[in-house]
């Protein structure tokens, strides 16, 4: 059979990974092919996850920030919320991003072809476009098809009151009474947003903790303010069946905390994400998928087919957008003939609910798990002159040490902002920083990066053999 395009490398989704992985291909001279099966390039983050996500919490941090200072002498009365405009805003938003990223496959002379791709052989993938399939024959490929949210299997998913984050992120009304199944970052953003634009919302975590990769201390401010705005917060709680009725969705738990709600107007499924592996035709090309989807790799992002590289949520924790972009420039330098590999020590994760919670590397848990002798340094934001001029003391900054070369392993922030702070410590561990070079590097004042100096002056105030 004749290939309708030939090319040397074909990107099989065109996410964080797929995106970034087609453009520096590009600019190193590869002739690259990316295939997509929607219209809009960018993938779960920029069309259904983290950036229209952003857009709404940005809203939703508003709101809240209005009204908490009417408790110092300014008031905005209540927010008068045209819900269709607000849409208008994400969409807005969403729309900039990938729009910019079809003109710099343009620029970049990305050949990009809409439809859903599969592999037919080691060489060839079929796409079936809205003109029929397409054959493309390359010389390597990187697949990049992302993830899906998990769908609990006894929900009537038919019934649109019933929704997975894209469904909630379409933002159609306000529902009155909303359900988040499960309490990880995803579930807690959106019950974030909902809850600030007026829904009365519970959620339901079958773990002891939200957010439960974090340590158990970032999480109790969180959980405290989440308290004041939520309907309720049920942990060790399991949500077992939904039925559909004419008055809402009707829900039934087992657990230690069971909801006084079962009747809801919509529940948002957030629990967990799962590979797209299995739905590619990876056995024609000979690349091994695990039972769960995924897709083992090397360091350099080579599936077990030499010639064929994997990228992103596919390829395994944590599915996360920046670590799919770090992947994606190694896979595309490597087909370029570059020697490069992944070796980052740490990726950074965040969650942005109010207050934020970010971390980095080796946290308390991790540590006492695995046995490893480490020091702490913790500076509250009770002391922080920031904090407290913006009315915001709950937060604080924890930094985690080896207490043999007093070397950062970890860190852990909560509080506004977090997110933007976090990235300070990631690159403090890896330059291998001591608590000395982050203590005695001069950070500007008043802000709450002065927190992250103040924690390592903390745990210098521990150790006697510094200097
Ligand atoms: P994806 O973004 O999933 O892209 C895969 C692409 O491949 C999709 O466009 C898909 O249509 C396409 N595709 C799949 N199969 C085929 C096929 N057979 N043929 C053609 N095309 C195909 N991460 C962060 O780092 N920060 C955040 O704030 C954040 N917020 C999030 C909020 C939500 C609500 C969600 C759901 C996720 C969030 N994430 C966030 C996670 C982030 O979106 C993912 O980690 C990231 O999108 C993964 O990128 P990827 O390139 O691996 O795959």
């Amino acid at each position: 059979r004749k290939a309708d395009i030939e090319c040397k490398l074909v990107v099989l989704g065109s996410g964080p990974g797929g995106y970034t992985a087609a453009f520096r291909a590009a600019d190193l001279g590869v002739d690259t092919v990316l295939v997509e099966r929607y219209a809009s390039l960018g993938g779960v983050c920029l069309n259904v996850g983290c950036i229209p996500s952003k857009a709404l919490l940005h809203a939703a941090a508003v709101i809240d920030e209005a009204a908490a200072m009417a408790a110092h002498g300014v008031s905005f009365g209540k927010p008068a919320i045209d819900i269709d405009k607000l849409r208008s805003f994400k969409t807005k938003v969403v729309g900039q991003l990938t729009g910019g990223l079809a003109t710099m496959a343009k620029q970049r002379k990305v050949r990009t072809l809409e439809g859903t791709g599969t592999f037919v052989s080691s060489n060839e993938l079929e796409v079936q476009t809205k003109d029929g399939a397409k054959l493309i024959r390359f010389e390597y490929a990187i697949i990049a098809a992302g993830s899906q949210s998990v769908k609990l299997p006894a929900f009537p998913w038919d019934d649109e009151r019933i929704v997975d984050s894209t469904g909630a992120l379409e933002l159609r009304d306000v529902p009155k009474q909303l359900l988040v199944v499960g309490g990880g970052i995803i579930g807690l953003e959106m019950a974030t947003v909902y809850a600030a634009l007026g829904s009365e919302v519970t959620v339901v975590e079958f773990m002891d903790q939200l957010i439960p990769g974090a340590d158990a201390d970032l999480i109790r401010p969180l959980a405290k303010r989440l308290g004041g705005k939520l309907k309720g917060v049920h942990l060790k709680t399991k949500v077992v069946s939904a039925k559909a009725t004419k008055k809402g969705i009707e829900v039934g738990y087992e657990g230690d905390s069971i909801p006084a709600t079962t009747l809801f107007d919509r529940v948002l499924v957030s629990v967990g994400r799962s590979p797209n592996g299995g739905m590619i035709g990876a056995d024609k090309a000979g690349v091994a998928v695990t039972e769960r989807g995924f897709i083992n790799v090397d360091s350099q992002m080579r599936t077990n087919v030499p010639h064929i590289f994997a990228i992103g949520d596919l390829v395994g924790q944590p599915m996360l957008a920046h670590k799919a972009t770090h992947e994606a420039k190694v896979a595309a330098e490597v087909v370029a003939g570059m020697k490069s590999h992944f070796d980052a020590r740490v990726i950074p994760s965040v969650a942005y609910t109010d207050p934020e919670i970010a971390w980095v590397g080796v946290t308390e848990r991790e540590a006492k798990e695995k046995g490893l002798k480490i020091g702490v340094g913790k500076f509250p934001w009770t002391a922080s002159g920031r904090a407290i001029g913006i009315d915001r003391t709950e937060g604080f900054t924890k930094l985690i040490f080896d207490e043999a070369t007093h070397r950062i392993v970890g860190a852990g922030i909560v509080g506004v902002h977090a997110g933007d702070l976090i990235s300070e410590l990631a690159l403090a561990i890896e330059m291998g920083s001591e608590a000395a070079d982050i203590g005695l590097t001069i950070h500007p004042h008043p802000t709450l990066s002065e927190s992250i100096g103040m924690a390592a002056e903390a745990y210098e105030g521990t150790i006697t053999d510094l200097y």
